[in-house]
């Protein structure tokens, strides 16, 4: 069971932001610019490089959960960046899938 499953199941606590039956959208625990959250599907899939095409509506509610996100936490207008990590070059650490909701601050492109 990965972290990600235990804030799922209330085993550790989180800041939640918003949840559906699907999803769920806390903060992340170091956050990178003033709005980091990551929004999650309560089924797992590991990672997005393995989601299997009758996942396609899952990961659409992801991204309109992001969207709803960066409503909720004021970021809309001024702009955020969504990243999903993908294994060892791309940076992930927790496998279960998660878009993490970049936002509050001029965001540099490219990233490091
Ligand atoms: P990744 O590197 O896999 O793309 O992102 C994993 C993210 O999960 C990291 O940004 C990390 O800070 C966050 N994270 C890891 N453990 C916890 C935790 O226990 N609680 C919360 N809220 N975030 C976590």
């Amino acid at each position: 069971m990965t972290i990600f499953e235990k804030i799922i199941s209330r085993e550790i606590p989180a800041r939640i932001v918003e949840e559906t039956e699907d999803w769920i959208a806390f903060h992340d625990v170091n956050p990178q610019a003033p709005v980091h959250v990551l929004v999650i599907p309560k089924r797992v899939i590991t990672r997005v490089g393995e989601a299997a095409a009758g996942d396609g509506p899952l990961l659409g509610k992801l991204l309109l959960g992001a969207q709803e996100v960066a409503k909720k936490l004021g970021i809309l207008e001024s702009g955020f960046r969504l990243v999903i990590n993908h294994g060892k070059d791309g940076g992930e650490t927790v496998p279960h899938l998660h878009v993490h909701v970049l936002g509050g601050r001029h965001l540099g492109w490219p990233p490091g």
